[in-house]
């Protein structure tokens, strides 16, 4: 790297610190207040369940290092957070999941981490929009690469609001059952992840007839969680966009124990961020940093993100 791009890169990141650091309004859209650090999962129920001292590893994306997967030593009152409502609505719209005893087989319950996922990518994409929108008014990099980047968040913001819609109704009429979900239990692994994937692969999406193309891509909210010495995996969808979707997750869901267990493993290197280990699984793992760098690169390259993978993060 010459010394004028690492100046660039300095500025970069110091231009995403400000923007990312920022006091934010509550992500309801009635309410004014300030948004607190919304934890997306309780903390005291999973995250302590996985925790040593305090402490779990997350994964950090270094975008302008080379290699760019990386552990990174956390406490649990960091991970996990965003800022995303006010203290009485973070309060008042999760209190369901913050109960001590969760239901991972309560269709509710599950719209109700839906919820949150999404208000923290919706929240996500903003700041990515802010940031980016920024060092463009600054001058700062390359501009045609930052403008193509707000346009596709733009998209992924359009698609999750209409998901959020959804999600929202049917928590209010919980008849209306236009989710899908799969939950299963299993033997206790060393992860707490709760985020969303896109169902369809970048090759399924460029063949899509336009008339399907203009509608919301598949968002599957995905839970993996400790819970009373097992693991529990939950999975979630709109059941209407795309059959083959369910009929996948279903099959998927169907496979021995170790099998099932291989899939999680795929998701969560090359399609998923939000998730963090524990101590003894990054002891296992930390050698492999490398190895996940380099499927998170074809993860990236790929247009079949569902592409076969050599690597199980729980071997
Ligand atoms: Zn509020």
């Amino acid at each position: 790297m010459t010394k004028d791009e690492i100046k660039i890169l300095a500025k970069i990141e110091k231009e995403k610190k400000r923007v990312y650091n920022k006091s934010r309004k509550c992500f309801h859209p009635f309410c004014d207040k300030t948004a607190i650090n919304s934890h997306v999962l309780q903390k005291n129920a999973f995250i302590s369940a996985i925790a040593d001292e305090g402490h779990v590893y997350e994964y950090e994306h270094l975008p302008f290092k080379e290699q760019n997967f990386h552990f990174k030593k956390s406490g649990i009152n960091e991970v996990f957070t965003f800022k995303g409502f006010c203290s009485f609505h973070d309060d008042f719209l999760f209190r369901d999941i913050e109960k001590k005893e969760i239901n991972f087989y309560d269709y509710k319950t599950l719209l109700i981490f839906a919820h949150r996922i999404l208000a923290q990518e919706i929240t996500k994409k903003k700041n990515v929009i802010e940031f980016h929108e920024s060092l463009i008014q600054k001058n700062i990099g390359d501009s045609q690469f930052f403008k193509e980047n707000i346009s596709g968040q733009r998209l992924g913001i359009q698609d999750a609001n209409y998901t959020l819609k959804k999600v929202l109704n049917n928590i209010k009429n919980p008849e209306l059952k236009e989710f899908n979900f799969h939950t299963r239990e299993i033997k206790q692994l060393e992860i707490c992840a709760s985020g969303p994937y896109t169902f369809e692969t970048t090759r399924e999406q460029n063949e899509m007839h336009p008339e399907i193309y203009a509608l919301p891509l598949t968002d599957i909210f995905v839970n993996i969680l400790p819970t009373n010495g097992n693991t529990t995996v939950s999975f979630c969808y709109l059941n209407s966009n795309n059959l083959k979707c369910n009929t996948y997750i279903k099959s998927k869901f169907q496979l021995p124990e170790v099998e099932f267990i291989k899939f999680l493993s795929d998701i969560l290197v090359a399609q998923m961020e939000n998730w963090v280990i524990s101590t003894t699984l990054y002891e296992k793992v930390k050698e492999d940093e490398k190895i996940l760098f380099n499927i998170t690169q074809q993860a990236f390259n790929t247009d079949d993100e569902r592409f076969e993978i050599d690597y199980n993060l729980f071997k």
